[in-house]
């Protein structure tokens, strides 16, 4: 093998999203930025990224073009076809490869919809899986790294261990292709029933604990932590944090077997699609000299949400998946003492039926400092961002988080559970007013919760305190640079590994 030293560097990055083309959450987020921030750290180096063409991916819009046609990807039930279309992304420097099958990805959700996930979710990423490693062959282009993303590329690292690092027939192509599995977030595993098995290619002498099985079940990530060469995930407490029982879902015990090859990397925003002095999407732009011109997004804000704008009133935002994980129960728990406080809160998100009727039950009965919006909106997102002064992400977990960095930038001071990511990258206010960027409590509990609410409230109403703390949010650096700069060693450590 070569040391790699001074070799040019090939990465495929695997994700189910990608900004801008399909995006759910974070995923999309890191899978869009990295390549850019990867090219921008080492220019040499080739990137590529691969994902599903959904039907809400136009051909038209994007400029794509087919690249390969007829491409066979061997099920268990026999080949299954699929096309190949060609985009770019980091300003055309780096190519965006579509798995293009109508059948599995022509529809307008990624994965399922509100009353649940699509039945066929197992075929679906199987497929997808397979016909990333199918599709190297006939591009003739074979990464060193092959960068794995949650679950739905969980099968890749298996697939090529077994069908193609070995096989005489591609006459080692694939042998010296590496795998890093990245941890997005360890609550959503690809959890099949065990007859999808089959399906899959795999045999079952791969299902059991040192495979796939989990708790008599096919568990698609587990596949990604046993098979990759090396595991990865979004902050170093997340990545101490899932290796506990507490916290690890049920794969603590596989987690820590390969804590060795676990790094925890952070990451970051994307300063370029994220930034109050060039967005088009607010009224007014701003830096930290201007925050006071926040204040027209705010007013903003608050007229299309039909809330009463008031100078000196705080307004507390959320953007975020309606979701358990991110401390939506809390907020329920809550929102009574909080609304009776003199504040505005608009929420933004998607998710759970049970938290659409929660907040809509609490909106008639604060119908005028409670605004709510059900739906996935990057406009009103920024919006949120730019017009709110606090915003709120009090998950019960949380592996990395952008809410809190995105609104860090836009001097928007974030109010967090002390976990994950968030406790990576959040410093709670002191004491004396000096030092901080945000709000932090430590129990997941309602009363804790209330507790730093009120604490920012007070806050909010002293002047000189606010303005530092403001300042000192819009000062922090969560670029990409140093989270790239560690990505890059992690990949040549990959490749010196013995
Ligand atoms: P997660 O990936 O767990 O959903 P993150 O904080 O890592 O959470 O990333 C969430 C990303 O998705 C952020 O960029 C956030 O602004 C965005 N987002 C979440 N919900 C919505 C929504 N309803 N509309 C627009 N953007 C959203």
């Amino acid at each position: 093998m070569t040391t790699h030293g001074h070799k040019k560097l090939r990465i495929l990055i695997v994700a189910s999203e990608v900004i801008p083309y399909a995006k759910t959450g974070g995923l999309a987020d890191v899978a869009g930025a990295l390549p850019k921030a990867l090219l921008h750290q080492e220019p040499h180096t080739e990137v590529a990224v691969v994902m599903p063409k959904y039907g809400t991916i136009p051909d038209g819009k994007w400029g794509l073009k087919t690249r390969l046609t007829g491409l066979a990807v061997p099920m268990g039930m026999g080949e299954v076809y699929c096309d190949v279309l060609e985009g770019s992304t980091a300003n055309g420097k780096a190519k965006v490869y579509f798995i293009h099958n109508s059948r599995y990805f022509d529809r307008d959700e990624l994965y399922g919809t509100a009353e649940g996930d699509f039945g066929d979710n197992a075929e679906r990423f199987a497929f997808f899986s397979r016909a990333v490693l199918e599709m190297l062959h006939r591009l003739d282009w074979f990464p060193d790294i092959i960068h794995c993303n949650d679950w739905q590329t969980g099968l890749i690292p298996l697939y090529l261990k077994k069908f193609y690092r070995d096989d005489p027939k591609l006459k080692g192509k694939y042998s010296g292709v590496r795998t890093l599995f990245t941890i997005h977030n360890l609550a959503y595993q690809g959890l099949f029933p065990k007859w999808v098995l089959p399906m899959t290619g795999i045999g079952w002498e791969d299902f059991g604990s040192n495979g796939l099985e989990f708790y008599d079940q096919v568990n698609y990530l587990k596949a990604g932590l046993v098979f990759s060469d090396a595991l990865s995930t979004v902050s170093e407490t997340y990545a101490n944090e899932i290796q506990e029982p507490e916290m690890g879902n049920g794969l603590d015990g596989v987690l820590q077997d390969r804590g060795d090859d676990l790094y925890g990397i952070v990451n970051g925003v994307d300063y370029e699609d994220w930034d109050p002095a060039t967005d088009k999407d607010i009224p007014a732009r701003y830096t930290a000299a201007t925050v006071v011109r926040k204040e027209e997004s705010k007013k903003l804000l608050l007229t299309g949400q039909n809330l009463p704008y008031q100078e000196g009133v705080p307004v507390f935002g959320i953007v975020s998946r309606l979701s358990d994980q991110k401390g939506l129960d809390l907020i329920s728990e809550i929102i009574e003492p909080f609304l009776s406080m003199d504040v505005r809160f608009v929420v933004l998100g998607t998710g759970d039926q049970r938290y659409h009727y929660l907040l809509e039950g609490m909106r008639t009965r604060f119908a005028h400092k409670l605004g709510v919006n059900f739906k996935f909106d990057n406009r009103l997102a920024k919006l949120i961002y730019a017009g709110s002064d606090l915003f709120l992400m009090p998950s019960r977990f949380e592996p990395c988080g952008l809410g809190q960095l995105i609104s860090m930038k836009f001097g928007t001071i974030p109010i967090v559970r002390k976990t994950g990511g968030l406790a990576d990258t959040i410093e709670d206010l002191s004491p004396d007013g000096k030092k901080g960027t945000g709000f932090m409590f430590e129990d997941y509990s309602g009363a804790e919760l209330l507790g730093a609410l009120k604490r920012a409230v007070d806050a909010f109403h002293q002047p000189k305190v606010w303005k530092a703390m403001v300042q000192r949010a819009m000062a922090q650096d969560f670029s990409w640079d140093a989270s790239a700069k560690k990505y890059l060693e992690l990949y040549h450590l990959i490749l010196n590994k013995p």
